[in-house]
Order: structure tokens, then sequence, then C-alpha cells
């Protein structure tokens, strides 16, 4: 068995551990590919799995057009932030996008929507921790965005967010599945490499694991 499908398995057996004793259902796994060449990420398709995020749409559209082609089922989504101008290419190469986080934004996507081949998904990025140099909306400024997005008629199916690199990442977690659990939505993305654990203790529904996967 190759290395990355090792290390995926191992975190997948801590996962289920850290969850299930806090009451949760294990969170689903998007094994972060960004950086990675195709020859590291085929074993993990071998091995069944699905689920992937890149935070670059280029390096993405290169190494999942093809990889498509050989694996149809596959779920991709966008981590990173996305430009208006980049719209269309998202639309047509992911099939979940994690980090809206403006209105802009979500009228870029209307007026290309309706013409979009393929279905896509959607949730928004929150900036949990106020970091101006961060994307994602401030948590105050979430109520008037969903609304937005309702009154324009993008679905919107989760949360998503990624805490201040130097802080304890729990409370983020805590608002993060708090702002979900008050707007019903079904998908909550939060918890890498360093901290996946503690997301699965808190409710998280996808943690997203690049370095604990591919590092030697
Ligand atoms: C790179 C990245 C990850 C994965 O980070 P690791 O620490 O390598 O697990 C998760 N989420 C986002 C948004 C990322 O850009």
């Amino acid at each position: 068995m190759s290395l990355e499908v090792i290390n995926l398995n191992l975190i997948k057996k801590n996962i289920i551990q850290s969850s299930l004793s806090f009451g949760h259902t294990p969170p689903e796994i998007l094994v972060v590919t960004k950086g990675q060449n195709q020859e590291r990420i085929r074993p993990i398709l071998d091995s069944g799995h699905r689920l992937f995020g890149e935070n670059r749409i280029n390096s993405a559209k290169e190494k999942w057009e093809s990889l498509r082609k050989a694996y149809p089922d596959i779920n991709l989504h966008l981590i990173g932030p996305l430009q208006t101008n980049k719209v269309k290419e998202a639309l047509n190469v992911f099939d979940v996008i994690e980090t809206i986080d403006r209105e802009k934004l979500v009228q870029a996507i209307l007026r290309l929507f309706p013409s979009a081949k393929r279905s896509v998904r959607f949730r928004i990025q929150v900036n949990t921790g106020e970091e101006p140099q961060k994307s994602g909306i401030e948590p105050k400024k979430l109520v008037t965005l969903i609304e937005f997005c309702r009154k324009h008629g993008l679905l919107i199916e989760g949360l998503m967010c990624i805490p201040p690199a130097n802080e304890d990442p729990a409370p983020h977690f805590a608002l993060l599945k708090k702002l979900a659990n008050r707007h019903k939505f079904k998908h909550i993305s939060m918890g890498m490499s360093q901290d996946y654990h503690v997301a699965a203790m808190l409710g998280a529904t996808e943690v997203r694991i690049g370095s604990a996967i591919f590092s030697d």
C-alpha cells in the first residue's frame, strides 16, 4: 500500500474515535492535493477515495481534467479564494465551491450559473478570526450575505473556515458550528492536518487534509 493511502487510513481511524467520543458522525476527509502531482494522487483514487480539494484554479484544472476522465465520479472542491474573472473556469473545474464570501462573487456566479454545464454546489467561507488579510465574510456580516444568496437564488449548503495561524482553533470551530446550526446548514468544513481531531470533536462534517497525507 502506498504511503499516502496508509496515512489516509490512519487519519480516518483517528477521526472516527475523536468524533464518536463526542457524539458526532465522523467527518468526511477532503484530501487536499495542492502542489501534488498525479502520481501521488492516483494511489488514493485507486483506493476508492473520491473527495479532493485544491486552492488554485489553474493548477487544479491541468491536473484534474485528465484525472476526471479516468475517474468520472470524483468530487473536487475549491477551497481557495475565487476572483470574479475566474468564476467561469471555476464552475467548469469544481463540483463544490467552498469560498463564497461577497455579494459581487454571488452575482458573477449567477450570471453564468444557468449556462454552466455541470451543477455546482456552494458554501460560504467565514473569516472567524476577522483577519483583514484573509478572505471570508466576517461573522457579523454573514446573515446579510446569506439573505442575499437566498433572495437571488444561490443555494448555500454549508460553511467553511480557516482559523488564524497561531491561535487555539477550538473557539473558531465552535463558532462556525454554531453559525451553521443557526442557519441549518448541512456541511461544516473545518480542520486541517494540525487540528483535524479538534474539528472532529467539535462537529466538523468535512476536514481538509494535505500535508499529513502527503508528507513522508
Ligand atoms: C492547504 C489547505 C489545507 C490543507 O492544509 P494541511 O495543513 O496541508 O493539511 C486545508 N484548507 C485550505 C483552505 C488549504 O489551503
